[in-house]
């Protein structure tokens, strides 16, 4: 439909006469997805939402023409009733901070031109011309950045111990097979804006010594694809990519190698060795790929999203994006927020956040008016939160104290309609699926709990599968070789710590 109605736009553009002054474009993702397709007129501020083709006409001849601005098309309050003509006046935007996603909904992610308007390239320019590869480190250390794929390693100590890792041949990857159910932020940020990564994995080859970067993407995401592929093309047509950049001898060439689909090799081993062609199975550390990654040669992986702050680091400072969030946990984190809230979207938070803020004020509430029961966060690998633990603010540590814990970014927020077993189920089936069945407390375990579940769910369950539940889920954590298989048990652990009485129901009052 985005297409459509800025082809309609374009038309109508050229029939009266003024294309010269006026176009439309297409843009990465504002985030409302709840409220797509989006129409932001510039330099007016204006933010119409839900556009159909059929409202083209509407726009360009009351606002465009006539300077007036179509009411109907504005965002309503459903509270206050009130209309909001801006972006930056609805409680959806609000208490967002937009640094992964400054870009996003404001340049066309195809054109480099639009990139470089908003100082795209002034960091890797910088840090070419002025800096030493570890100064580079120092800033991203000082920061605070810490990986966004989930582990939350400090960025800056990956790229110091790549760096002081001896090698001739090092390399830069970019961690783009973002796997979980319901999240979409790294998608969101390749689709918007591509630049912002190539530019970060330049910059990071240059602190780390590496001239090479791979972008190991899932096949899923084709129009993130295309546009990583215009943005190298474009980036080679400017200089910014391949031999000599900015004439300082720094070489740095950028390759995409596709994921076919297997959720483990977001797992940075079993990444790599797709990347080698083998099987994409994880391995044990150490050692860490910063030490022996790709054919056995030094390697920073580092996830989009984390890559995507680097540049706006490097261009405001270290202290500008540490002044975001809490002690531990710098800057801004992206959330799919999705499930039974009023607006689902991709919002950008400062660390520090609280649940209640994101679920109630940015989301809206529960749709329907209905009961909140809880917030998954950090897809399988997580737990839930119930509305007890809802005013936590959002970081690494606070997050995994209250049994869960940050992952990339998934928030799935359910009401008093969902059955927490179903939804421990639901996690269960997609894990039991993309285990990669080399280690056996995966292969097996996970399929038994499922099998268990499966009982429970159908009024088969009794007293003693959720003694074996407990059991079996604390063996297979201690026992996996990898996070997938470490982290599985985690649906069911939190759903039988938190509605235990939900998992009698299921086995006690049978009928
Ligand atoms: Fe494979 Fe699971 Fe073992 Fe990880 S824990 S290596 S996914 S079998």
């Amino acid at each position: 439909k985005s297409k459509e109605i800025v082809s309609l736009f374009n038309s109508e553009f050229n029939k009266q006469k003024i294309s010269d002054k006026v176009s439309a474009h297409i843009t990465g993702c504002f985030g409302f997805c709840e409220k797509g397709p989006i129409v932001k007129v510039f330099p007016d501020d204006v933010f119409y939402v839900e556009v159909k083709p059929s409202d083209v006409e509407e726009i360009i001849k009351e606002h465009i023409l006539g300077g007036k601005v179509v009411e109907r098309l504005l965002y309503k309050d459903p509270d206050t009733k009130e209309i909001i003509r801006t972006q930056h006046g609805m409680n959806f935007y609000k208490k967002q901070e937009r640094v992964a996603l400054r870009n996003c909904g404001l340049i066309n992610p195809e054109k480099i031109d639009e990139y470089i308007a908003y100082d795209g390239y002034v960091a890797l320019g910088k840090a070419l011309t002025e800096m030493t590869p570890q100064q580079v480190v120092d800033v991203i250390k000082d920061s605070g950045l810490r990986g966004r794929g989930g582990a939350g390693f400090p960025t800056g100590s990956k790229w110091g111990i790549t760096l002081r890792s001896p090698g001739a041949e090092k390399y830069m990857v970019c961690n783009a097979d973002e796997g979980d159910p319901g999240a979409f932020m790294d998608r969101s940020i390749l689709e918007g804006d591509p630049h912002s990564v190539l530019e970060a994995l330049m910059i990071g080859g240059y602190a780390i010594g590496a001239n090479k970067g791979y972008i190991y993407i899932r096949a899923e995401y084709p129009l993130a694809i295309s546009r990583l592929r215009i943005a190298i093309k474009q980036a080679e047509d400017y200089g910014l990519l391949g031999k000599d950049i900015f004439g300082t001898g720094f070489n740095f060439d950028i390759e995409i190698k596709l994921g076919a689909g297997a959720f483990v090799c977001g797992e940075e081993t079993a990444l790599i060795h797709s990347i080698e062609g083998k099987r994409g199975e994880p391995t044990t550390k150490p050692p860490f790929p910063a030490e022996s990654g790709l054919w056995g040669k030094p390697t920073c992986v580092n996830n989009v999203e984390t890559l995507a702050n680097v540049p706006a680091i490097m261009n405001n400072g270290a202290k500008w994006f540490a002044d975001f969030g809490t002690k531990l946990s710098k800057g801004t984190k992206v959330f799919a927020l999705a499930g039974k809230v009023n607006n689902v979207g991709l919002v950008e938070v400062p660390m520090g956040t609280t649940l209640r803020e994101i679920i109630y004020e940015i989301g809206g509430g529960i749709k329907g008016g209905y009961k909140f029961k809880a917030v998954q966060t950090g897809g399988p690998s997580g737990g839930c939160i119930t509305e007890h633990d809802l005013d936590t603010p959002i970081d690494y540590e606070s997050l995994s104290a209250i049994g869960s814990m940050m992952g990339s970014g998934g928030m799935i927020v359910m009401d008093e309609h969902n059955c927490m077993v179903d939804i421990a189920k639901f996690y269960l089936d997609f894990t039991v699926d993309e285990s990669c069945g080399k280690c056996t407390a995966c292969r097996i375990g996970n399929k038994r709990l499922l099998e268990i579940l499966e009982k429970i769910t159908q009024g088969k369950g009794e007293p003693s599968d959720l003694v074996k539940l407990r059991e079996l889920s604390e063996t297979i954590k201690d026992t996996s070789l990898c996070a997938l298989g470490q982290t599985a048990p985690n649906p069911i652990l939190s759903t039988l710590k938190y509605f235990e009485a939900e998992y009698n129901a299921h086995v006690y009052d049978k009928r």
